[in-house]
């Protein structure tokens, strides 16, 4: 099968979440197989220089409003070999793609967003064109690429070049659409009858990511628990209609993790590399966080971690709520994130009110993510909602417990442990409140006390495999099954 991949950002070439590891770990997992994947982005400010895509010589045109005339705008496609012989294509138009951030600057999103994307979309699709190139399946992740399934369903139905081509729309986070005024119909190039309730509209505005879920073939998400709460008004976002109206289409696909990336055996960000045989190596990233940190080095103190973008999503109103009482506990607790300027201020004070016993970095950094996951003994997310979540995944392979809220992934991949049967790999609560979280962590420093039982839940995170070998499975089942239906 030939699969192509229109996708925002990806590991190594940008990141600004889980998506991009999804991203970069997925196509590898299944060109594996014996699928031939290639991956579509945007060339984004400091990926030319840093990886030096080759020219493929193609440039492709897109017409596109600026005010009110419509202006044909050019992309050259660069590409690159990803490792296991998937190819990268990088959309170069520096006006859209070289700045600053992907999608949003210090102070919110980049208003000509939809433009941007727009014309990503269409550039992906153009290119398609021009390379007189037809995938069995095209697959579109987040709104950013929406518009892809929408065009192949409206404009460019009629084109015998791209007419026919299946879709599948991967949501990773419904609390991202791309919404938009009205008046970028216009924008995007379709015609008004689709501004109605049972395509792209929404309380008046355009809902990409809507669009996407009305046009594709197959829509996807990344836990089969997420897939079951987004058809429910509480976590569906308002479009829990529309999800249940395709839910014979719909499924939930749980994401896994690249273990080239994230493996404390072979990891090089680490002082010492160790696995579930020899943990020795550890306690040294243990030892070496807490200097980085400033943080007395006592090994039996407990290192509570969260590395996170700072949003209600994220559940730091809960963490914020227990700070204090948290802090009159023998543990040490650490954070890397950037987000909200509310929780940055919230946890850079703590971290200089508690220092010495809370160490704060307000930064997105990638290393440093490498060492605090083996550094600490606990990891915290009690987040409001979860599509499916990595850094618990990650956790378990580090030796670091999760501690979390069940809902979405979290809840499908983290079971509670159980000093009865001595089963499960982490620690979980239901409700959303503040005292739930402060209860399920006062447990989980209970069982830290007992070095036995710690052993055990540490061993069985790390014993679990949560590779992308039985996920790329999965997708290439939806893959077929839209390929089958014709
Ligand atoms: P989401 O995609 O909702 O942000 P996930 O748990 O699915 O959450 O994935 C988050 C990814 O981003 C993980 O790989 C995590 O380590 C990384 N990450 C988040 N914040 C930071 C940060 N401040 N510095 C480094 N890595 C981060």
């Amino acid at each position: 099968m030939d699969i192509l991949m229109v996708v925002p950002e990806m590991v190594p070439y940008a990141k600004t979440g889980g998506l991009a590891d999804v991203a970069g770990a997925l196509p590898p997992a299944l060109a594996n197989g014996k699928d031939k994947v290639s991956a579509i982005m945007p060339c984004y400010r400091g990926i030319e220089k840093k990886f030096k895509p080759a020219a493929t010589g193609v440039t492709v045109t897109v017409p596109i409003l600026e005010g009110d005339r419509l202006i044909a705008k050019k992309a050259q496609v660069l590409s690159a070999a990803l490792a296991n012989r998937v190819t990268v294509y990088f959309v170069k138009m520096d006006e859209y793609f070289d700045r600053e951030a992907l999608y949003t600057p210090p102070g919110g999103d980049y208003p000509d967003n939809c433009a941007r994307f727009t014309f990503f979309c269409r550039a992906a699709l153009e290119f398609m064109k021009a390379k007189k190139w037809r995938p069995d399946v095209v697959h579109c992740h987040d709104w950013q690429a929406a518009l892809v399934p929408i065009y192949l369903k409206t404009v460019y139905k009629d084109d015998p070049a791209l007419a026919g081509i299946h879709s599948v729309f991967t949501i990773h986070n419904l609390g991202y659409q791309g919404i938009f005024w009205h008046w970028d119909m216009k924008l995007i190039g379709l015609p008004w009858e689709y501004f109605n309730v049972n395509c792209l509209e929404y309380f008046g505005r355009i809902n990409l990511l809507k669009g996407a879920l009305v046009f594709a073939d197959k829509i996807t998400t990344v836990s089969r628990g997420y897939a079951r709460e987004i058809q429910g008004p509480e976590l569906g976002y308002g479009l829990d209609g529309v999800l249940k109206s395709r839910s014979a289409d719909l499924a939930g696909i749980v994401n896994g993790i690249d273990y080239q990336v994230w493996d404390p055996a072979i990891d090089p960000a680490l002082p010492a590399r160790y696995s579930v045989k020899d943990l020795s190596g550890k306690a040294l990233a243990k030892a070496g966080l807490q200097r980085e940190f400033k943080l007395p080095e006592k090994p039996a103190v407990p290192i509570i971690a969260s590395i996170s973008r700072l949003t209600d999503q994220k559940g730091f109103d809960l963490i914020a709520s227990i700070l204090d009482d948290m802090m009159k506990q023998d543990m040490q607790f650490v954070l890397l994130g950037t987000g909200e300027k509310m929780y940055q201020e919230i946890f850079e004070n703590a971290g200089v009110k508690y220092a010495g016993k809370a160490g704060v970095k307000i930064a997105f950094n990638d290393a440093l993510a490498h060492r605090i996951e083996a550094g600490a003994d606990m990891f915290l997310m009690p987040s409001m909602y979860e599509p499916c979540g990595l850094n618990q995944l990650i956790s378990l392979k580090y030796g670091t417990v999760p501690v979390v809220r069940a809902t979405g992934g979290l809840d499908d991949t983290i079971a509670s442990w159980d000093p009865a049967t001595k089963t499960g790999n982490g620690f979980k609560f239901h409700d959303y409140t503040a005292e739930a979280l402060g209860k399920t962590l006062k447990e989980a420093l209970f069982a830290y006390r007992r070095p036995d039982e710690w052993k055990k839940i540490v061993r069985n995170g790390m014993m679990e495999d949560h590779s992308w070998k039985a996920s790329a499975r999965e997708y290439r089942s939806v893959y077929n099954s839209i390929v089958a239906k014709g």
